[in-house]
């Protein structure tokens, strides 16, 4: 089981992006888990046809110790198990902390044990990578951070913070830096910005989305790029992208279970 968390500033196109990868991967035979750890709640919608799903956080008020795995995770497009952890209240409640209550819920339920899927993906807010955002980049969770960035200054200095926190967990065997993804905005000069950066914290441009308009077309039916138009360009950048970042799982013959079996 591979487990990357995707990081980067909010708006930046994380949800898009990892969504994509999700779709790619899942093209490719894998089973994918894609977990969002943004109090939005949405890093999902596009592979569940622009439907929100209910967040772990909303299940725990609900359901507290009787919630179940059918409970928090979804089936989406291609087979991808969907999960969302939520956010508090606004103006109540912290939202790290509210992923740290999620992913001891999912462990509590061993969400990856029984489900075993072959690659996870977190979406991670990476604005403030306080104790609970830092959650997916330590010990037994993500092996691998990519930092999604764009040109742009504010994104840039998320992508720095980002790798500083990583930086300060480096002794302690937690997740390695594989990368800055670069999703365009088309500034100027912004594929040399972002090498720039990418260089100043020790790590590369693993590769470079294009701005483009299929991925609006896409989202308008809550759905992927790779899955609405399998054969674009866009699409085509994607799967190249997930073969950078899983490059040697290939998808096993059977015998995984399905959720209906876990209920
Ligand atoms: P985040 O998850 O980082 O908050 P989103 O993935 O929700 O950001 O993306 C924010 C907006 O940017 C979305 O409306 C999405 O359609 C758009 N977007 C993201 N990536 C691209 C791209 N490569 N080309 C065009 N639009 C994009
Ligand atoms: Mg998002």
């Amino acid at each position: 089981m591979k487990k990357i968390a995707i990081y980067g500033k909010g708006g930046i196109g994380k949800s898009t992006t990892v969504s994509n990868l999700s779709a790619a991967l899942a093209r490719r035979g894998l089973k994918v888990m894609q977990i969002g750890c943004d109090p939005k709640a949405d890093s999902t919608k596009g592979l569940t046809g622009g439907q929100p799903i209910t967040s772990v956080l909303d299940v725990l008020k609900v359901k507290k110790t009787r919630s179940t795995l059918d409970d928090l995770v979804v089936e989406g497009d291609l087979g991808v198990l969907c999960v969302e952890a939520g956010g508090p209240t606004p103006g109540i409640g912290c939202a790290g902390r509210g992923i740290i209550s999620a992913f001891d819920r999912l462990e509590e339920l061993d969400a990856w044990g029984r489900l075993r899927p072959d690659v996870v993906l977190f979406d991670v807010l990476g604005d403030v990578v306080c104790g609970g955002f830092a959650m997916p980049m330590r010990k037994g969770y993500a092996d691998e951070v990519a930092i999604v960035s764009s040109g742009e200054m504010m994104a840039l200095y998320a992508a720095h913070n980002i790798a500083n926190a990583l930086a300060n967990f480096a002794t302690r065997g937690y997740a390695r830096l594989a990368g800055v993804i670069q999703n365009s905005r088309n500034i100027a000069d912004e594929d040399e910005l972002v090498r720039r950066a990418a260089a100043e914290i020790k790590t590369r441009v693993l590769g470079i989305i294009p701005r483009c308009d299929l991925v609006q077309q896409a989202e308008d039916q809550g759905r992927t790029v790779v899955a609405c138009f399998p054969d674009s360009q866009q699409a085509a950048v994607y799967h190249e992208l997930t073969r950078l970042l899983v490059p040697d799982i290939t998808a096993p013959a059977s015998g995984r279970p399905h959720l209906a079996a876990l209920s």
